[in-house]
C-alpha cells in the first residue's frame, strides 16, 4: 500500500488524513500546529519535523494549505530552503488539495515538470462533514496519467473525482463553484431572515424552500439559521466549518479570474463585498473572519427597530 505524506492537517486536512490512516495507509503528517499533528498521531499516523521530512520517503505527497503562497513556498522552497520538489523520489506523485489561484498551481506544476515530476491541483468541495465522511468531491487539473494515478488515493477520501483539464483547471472550476456557493449562502440567509421578520418559523420555511424552486445545497446541508439543523456550524456558534476569511480569499481569486477573462460577475462581486465587510466585524474587530461562512446570516438577522 502507498505511503503518503500529508501536509496541512487543519479543519479539512485532519479528517482527510484520518481516512487514509483508517484505510490502512502509512501516513506521515506535518503541520505548523502541534495540536493538529497530535490528532493524527493519536489515531495511528506518523509525524515528521518538517514538510520535506514527511515528503522525502513518500510515494504520494498531499498538501491541504491555506493559500497559494504556502503551496508555492512548500513545493518550490526559498533561496536558502529546500522545497518538496528537491527532496522527493522521481516517481512521487504530488497532489495539492488546497484552494489557491490557478497561476500558483500552474507555476508549481511547471517547476515539478522541470524535475520530471507529476503535480496535480485537486481542490475539494464538500466541507468538513464531507472530509470526515470521505465523501468529498475532488476537482483535478493535470495530465491524464497523473489523474489516473491520483484517483487511487483520492477515492479513499472522496465520492466524486473529476478531471477538469490541464494544470490549474481544477482551481478554476473550484472557484466557479465557490463563487456560486457564496451567492447561494447570502441569498438563503436573506430569504430566511425575511421569513423570520414576517413571523415564519425558519424550520418550516426551510422545509418549504428545500422542495420548492429556491432549493439549494445550503438549505439541504448547511442551513445558516441557528437551530434549524443539528451538527452544522450555525448550531455550534458558527465554529468549525469553512472560515469567512477563506471564503473572502476564494472570492478574491474568483474576481482575479473574472478580470483576466473579462467575465461579468456582478453577483460574485456583491457577495465578495458582503463577506469582506462581515469579516471585519464580531465582538472584536476581525473576529468574524475566523467564524464559519454561514455566519453571514447575522448580517440579515438583526431584529428590525420598531
Ligand atoms: P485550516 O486553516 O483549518 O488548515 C490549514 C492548516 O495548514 C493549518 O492547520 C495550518 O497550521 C497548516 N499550515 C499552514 N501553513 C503551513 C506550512 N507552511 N506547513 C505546514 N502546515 C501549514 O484550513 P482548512 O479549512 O483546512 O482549509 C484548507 C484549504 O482547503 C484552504 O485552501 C481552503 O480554502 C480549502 N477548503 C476548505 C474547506 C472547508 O470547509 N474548511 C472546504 C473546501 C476547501
Amino acid at each position: 500500500m502507498a505511503t503518503v505524506a500529508f501536509i496541512g492537517l487543519g479543519n479539512m486536512g485532519g479528517p482527510m488524513a484520518a481516512n487514509l490512516v483508517k484505510a490502512g495507509m502509512t501516513v506521515t503528517g506535518f503541520d505548523l500546529n502541534p495540536a493538529a499533528l497530535k490528532a493524527l498521531t493519536d489515531i495511528g499516523g506518523l509525524s515528521a519535523n518538517t514538510a520535506c521530512g514527511a515528503a522525502a520517503a513518500a510515494d504520494i505527497v498531499i498538501t491541504m494549505l491555506p493559500a497559494g503562497k504556502h503551496v508555492r513556498s512548500l513545493y518550490i522552497g526559498n533561496n536558502d530552503q529546500k522545497g518538496i520538489l528537491d527532496v522527493v523520489g522521481k516517481d512521487t506523485l504530488l497532489i495539492d488539495c488546497s484552494t489557491i489561484d490557478a497561476d500558483s498551481a500552474r507555476t508549481v506544476a511547471a517547476a515539478a515538470a522541470d524535475k520530471g515530476l507529476e503535480f496535480i491541483d485537486a481542490p475539494v468541495s464538500g466541507g468538513t462533514a464531507g472530509a470526515a465522511a470521505g465523501t468529498l468531491t475532488f476537482i483535478c487539473g493535470g495530465s491524464d496519467k497523473a489523474f489516473e494515478q491520483a484517483k487511487t488515493v483520492l477515492d479513499v477520501m472522496g465520492a466524486n473525482i473529476f478531471h477538469a483539464g490541464g494544470a490549474g483547471a481544477g482551481q478554476i472550476a473550484k472557484i466557479c463553484n465557490n463563487m456560486l456557493l457564496s451567492v447561494l449562502m447570502v441569498g438563503t440567509s436573506e430569504a430566511l431572515s425575511m421569513g423570520i421578520d414576517n413571523g415564519l418559523d425558519p424550520k418550516v420555511l426551510s422545509d418549504i424552500m428545500k422542495v420548492s424552486s429556491g432549493g439549494n445545497w445550503t438549505l439541504d446541508k448547511y442551513n445558516p439559521c441557528p437551530g434549524v439543523m443539528d451538527a452544522v456550524p450555525s448550531s455550534k456558534g458558527y465554529q468549525g466549518g469553512f472560515m469567512v476569511d477563506l471564503m473572502v480569499k476564494d472570492l478574491g481569486l474568483a474576481m482575479d479570474a473574472a478580470l483576466s477573462s473579462q467575465s461579468s460577475t456582478p453577483m460574485g462581486a456583491l457577495a465578495r463585498s458582503l463577506y469582506v465587510s462581515h469579516a471585519k466585524g464580531g465582538t472584536k474587530p476581525g473576529e468574524n473572519g475566523k467564524r464559519d461562512f454561514s455566519s453571514i446570516f447575522e448580517q440579515f438577522a438583526v431584529p428590525a427597530n420598531d
